[in-house]
């Protein structure tokens, strides 16, 4: 089978936690970060970490709020590079192996499966705007030119809908 998700590439878009934050920022926002507990646009961002403050309701937040990323201790490139991976296996990547590859324990490999994946289930089921995952997949199979970084954003967008 060809690959359609490069790792090596994927390293090297997202080698870090804040890398893969400000990707997520973007497919999120755009340029204006909107409070996810308020609504508003009257935002600052802090200076030294990828959060922001709220003015209207003086709260402080991130780009992974009300996403299936938000309060998880692991990096969000190892949460990328999950989800590249059980893309690629067509969902049949074991734990054991996810641990190799991304050098977690074993049990937070089966963890971060389970999570995927329902998550990947909910989207498919709930995805009504015609352009769904199972579209997509048929897509990949017909070996449409996909970058990877297209690839995840667009995956990331579903994921981001349903959670
Ligand atoms: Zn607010």
């Amino acid at each position: 089978m060809e690959k359609f998700l490069n790792l090596q590439e994927l390293r090297r878009l997202f080698p870090n936690n804040e890398s893969c934050l400000a990707f997520i920022e973007n497919i999120r926002w755009g340029k204006t970060p909107v409070c996810p507990h308020c609504g508003s646009r009257r935002t600052s961002r802090f200076k030294h970490e990828n959060r922001h403050h709220c003015n209207a309701c003086n709260v402080s937040f991130s780009a992974t709020v009300n996403t299936i990323f938000h309060n998880t201790r692991i990096p969000l490139h190892k949460w990328f590079a999950t989800l590249a991976l059980l893309l690629e296996s067509q969902h049949h990547l074991s734990a054991r192996k996810l641990a190799a590859e991304i050098n977690v324990n074993k049990n937070t490999a089966w963890q971060m499966l389970a999570r995927l994946k329902a998550t990947l289930s909910d989207a498919r089921e709930r995805v009504s705007d015609g352009l769904n995952l199972e579209t997509f997949y048929r897509q990949v199979e017909e070996k449409v030119k996909l970058q990877t970084a297209d690839i995840l954003q667009y995956v990331l967008r579903k994921i981001m809908e349903v959670s």
